[in-house]
């Protein structure tokens, strides 16, 4: 077993420790349902988008089995709306892939608090020039953030983080209207879209009520 300079066991070791007792104990408790999946094919009926932050993993949060969730991950849970330009479209492709492969029934954004990607995109460094494509990635939500902002001048900071980083939800559920195969399915009742916001300190999942356009936490 490696150490790191401050003694630790290294974060590999530890994935490799996990990988043991996923292999000699939950792998074996669900082996009958994993062998299904791989006879049957994966059929999950929800796929989420969620911040790539280490400390919002989907599967943990909601306890999901293999085969529950198809997860897509990116800085700041977001979804870009339809471009046909560009070839290398991650995001897109993932969506495509839930959405006309796997016929999901539902399409959830799942954003969070103390996420870095909206603290960039709500104060960019002009002087720093470490990031290139955060800004540029995150910089869909400048409108939408600026609208936000303007009716919040005396809010706190913690509160206006807070409105921003939900109404990253809200962009990225409009952004998915933007694509034709989403909007008839939505349309025709086949496919539900969820806003949800959680905060790991609390913990306090919300999800977005589009009667009252605010976030309710779920009991
Ligand atoms: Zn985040």
């Amino acid at each position: 077993m490696t150490e790191d300079r401050s003694g630790n066991q290294s974060g590999v070791d530890k994935l490799m420790k996990g990988y043991r007792n996923y292999r000699d104990g939950s792998y074996e408790a669900s082996r009958p349902l994993i062998e299904s999946l791989v006879a049957r094919g994966q059929r999950p009926e929800v796929a989420v988008v969620a911040c790539s932050d280490s400390r919002v993993d989907p599967a943990i949060l909601f306890q999901a089995d293999p085969g529950d969730l198809f997860v897509i991950r990116n800085v700041a849970n977001l979804v870009p709306p339809m471009e046909q330009e560009g070839t290398f479209h991650g995001t897109s492709a993932a969506l495509e892939f839930a959405v006309l492969g796997l016929s999901v029934k539902h399409l959830m954004v799942l954003g969070h608090a103390h996420c870095g990607g909206i603290k960039m995109m709500m104060a960019p460094d002009p002087g720093d020039n470490t990031f290139k494509y955060v800004p540029s990635w995150v910089s869909m939500l400048a409108a939408a953030h600026r609208r936000v902002l303007a009716t919040m001048s005396q809010a706190s900071h913690e509160a206006r983080t807070r409105a921003c980083e939900q109404n990253a939800v809200l962009v990225s559920l409009e952004n998915l209207t933007t694509f034709p195969w989403v909007r008839e399915r939505v349309e025709s009742g086949d496919l539900q879209l969820h806003g949800w916001y959680v905060d790991i300190a609390i913990p306090e999942l919300s999800s977005y009520d589009w009667e009252s356009g605010k976030f309710i936490p779920f009991a």
